[in-house]
């Protein structure tokens, strides 16, 4: 199958290639993400494999039916951004990667957790320059802390069977909340609940309509002074002006992010030589309780390799006509 794969980098290359090397599409590989101006690019394509910052708009999904693009295989499990009813009505179907290495993105927000409590990144900066002192290092034990987390899937499962592992309490809200968890000793609780009374507040639910700005000035004033917030999951989870000001007077802890908002303009791309126009994130970057990665929570070579495996048998799978429904994305898991 001819295949126009959008925003790709070496490792893309690498993992993809390895991966097809004996289903044999051909996949032609794109820099440039697919947006209205690169959409043409997939004319006389039968694919277009793209990830989650491509902007799969209704007017992108237009332009992708008249070209004669029957399939849309995503490299990432999120689909909010894909307008999935403009593809249904082009005649495009969806796939993606449903599941790959849930640990990889619970590890990484925990990472996020650590650094951010024991100050790690400032340790080893401080070491590098010769300077040993343990003025403001101080951190807090994990230990007997209360762990609040949104949404039970997979990923905040691996996260609390982990955070577990530290002695901490763990309370959750899920809209499905999931009864088979009781065993893992998650108790939940009603949304304003647990953020009342987490000492760390870690999301792990996909964006929706619904779930747009869940954390906003009202959420992040119910919560603990001093709490630490997590986001490894979506960045318009998060209200980001309204954590700029709970961080500004003091209400809000710590942030450790790995997306954000407006990330499509920013990730993924080395801008160290140019001058960032996003004045949000250039504040969030002045605030020494802030962490931000680049939305590399899925990026191990686990993970990698899981998601090329899949997304070329979702190729392999949809040219045979039997496709994996675990892997389907339709208007009816729209929430
Ligand atoms: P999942 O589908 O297994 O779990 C999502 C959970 O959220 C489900 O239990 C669901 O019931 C719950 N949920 C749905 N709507 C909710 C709501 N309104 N409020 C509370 N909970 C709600 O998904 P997953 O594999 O665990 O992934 C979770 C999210 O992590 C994805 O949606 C994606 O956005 C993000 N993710 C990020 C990275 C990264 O590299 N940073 C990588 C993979 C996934």
């Amino acid at each position: 199958m001819k295949v126009a794969v959008f925003s790709t980098r070496s490792y893309d290359i690498e993992y993809l290639d390895k991966a097809n090397s004996e289903k044999h599409h051909e996949l032609v590989y794109f820099e440039s993400s697919l947006k209205q101006k690169t959409a043409r690019l997939a004319e006389n394509f039968n694919a277009v494999c793209v990830f989650v910052n491509d902007g799969l708009t209704k007017e992108v999904v237009e332009i992708l039916g008249q070209s004669g693009v029957k399939l849309i295989a995503l490299r990432c499990a999120g689909f909010n951004n894909v307008d999935v009813e403009a593809a249904s009505k082009n005649n495009i179907r969806i796939l993606r990667v449903a599941s790959y290495s849930s640990t990889t993105v619970a590890e990484h927000a925990v990472a996020l957790i650590l650094t951010l409590n024991r100050k790690t990144h400032k340790a080893y900066n401080r070491v590098r320059e010769g300077n040993f002192s343990i003025e403001r290092l101080t951190g807090f034990e994990l230990n007997g802390k209360t762990v609040g987390i949104i949404g039970t899937g997979r990923i905040g499962t691996a996260f609390a069977s982990i955070m577990n592992g530290f002695g901490c309490r763990i309370v959750a809200y899920d809209r499905f909340p999931k009864p088979s968890l009781k065993d893992m000793e998650i108790t939940y609780y009603p949304l304003d609940d647990v953020l009342k009374m987490s000492d760390i507040i870690s999301l792990h639910c996909p964006l929706t309509p619904e779930t747009h700005h869940l954390i906003n000035r009202d959420s992040l004033m119910l919560m603990k002074k001093g709490v630490m917030l997590i986001n490894t999951s979506r960045g318009k989870l998060i209200d980001t002006e309204a954590a700029i000001d709970a961080l500004k007077d003091g209400h809000l802890g710590y942030l450790g992010i790995d997306v954000y908002e407006q990330e499509e303009k920013l990730f993924y791309r080395d801008l160290s030589e140019i001058i960032i126009p996003d004045d949000k994130i250039s504040r969030l970057m002045t605030f020494p309780n802030v962490l931000i990665t680049a939305h590399q929570a899925y990026f191990t070579d686990t993970a990698l390799t899981q998601i090329a495996q899949t997304t070329v048998q979702n190729l392999t799978d949809f040219e045979h006509g039997d496709i994996n429904p675990r892997n389907q994305v339709d208007s009816t898991m729209i929430i």
